[in-house]
């Protein structure tokens, strides 16, 4: 059973194509920004100094996350308050401590363990970090004014941008043996098709 990494900038249809790709093929999802949007969200919650790496990772560490269509942290349900703007500007900073990103990741291959191997799972280090041998390897892009436009986040999106791809712990990248897809002006069925054609029978 296929393991599919799908990797890119927020607002390259990351999540829209992973929900496609998964429900086509009968695999789960996970969404790993979900994941590290609960680690700040909490983070926030507690007011521990969100540049103190050892301190979220304590928070990271003890924290119960279930990412689903819905996502409950603590059996708090925090679908929504993880999309908002005070989440948007600590999730950066969060996720670029390696101690964060350790506990994540373990929690990631756990996951994917626990689906016998297999799944579609989307973020920034999919391909590169997390899982280096997954079967496909997708890399999206967009322009940035449509990344912007579609995640309503204009400001916000070039800074988050440049701290995930300047970070110094898995910073985003696209992965050896990724295939690239320019999401600009391609109608979302056709990117989940050319997703879909690269996996192997
Ligand atoms: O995908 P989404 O935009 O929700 O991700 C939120 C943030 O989580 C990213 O900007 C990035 O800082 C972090 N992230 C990460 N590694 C992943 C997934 C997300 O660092 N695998």
């Amino acid at each position: 059973m296929p393991l599919i990494a799908i990797d890119g900038p927020a607002g390259s249809g990351k999540s829209t194509v992973a929900r496609a790709v998964a429900g086509s093929l009968g695999l789960p999802y996970l969404d790993t920004g979900a994941m590290y949007r609960s680690v700040a969200w909490a983070a926030l919650r507690a007011g521990v100094d969100l540049r103190d790496a050892a301190a979220v990772a304590a928070v990271a560490a003890a924290l119960d996350i279930d990412v689903g269509d819905t996502v409950c942290v603590d059996g708090i349900d925090v679908t929504d308050a993880i999309r908002n703007q005070d989440v948007n500007t600590a999730v950066s900073i969060v996720s670029a401590h390696a101690e964060v990103r350790a506990e994540l990741v373990k929690r990631q291959r756990d996951w994917a363990a626990g689906n016998g191997g297999s799944g579609v799972v989307e973020g920034r280090d999919i391909g590169s970090v997390v899982f280096p041998n997954a079967t496909v390897k997708v890399f999206l892009i967009a322009d940035e004014t449509v990344r912007a436009a579609r995640r309503g986040e204009e400001a916000d999106i070039a800074r988050r941008d440049r701290l995930d791809t300047r970070r110094a712990v898995s910073p985003l990248t696209k992965a050896e043996g990724a295939v690239e897809v320019d999401t600009t002006a391609t109608a979302v069925d056709d990117v989940v098709a050319r997703v879909l054609a690269l996996v192997p029978e």
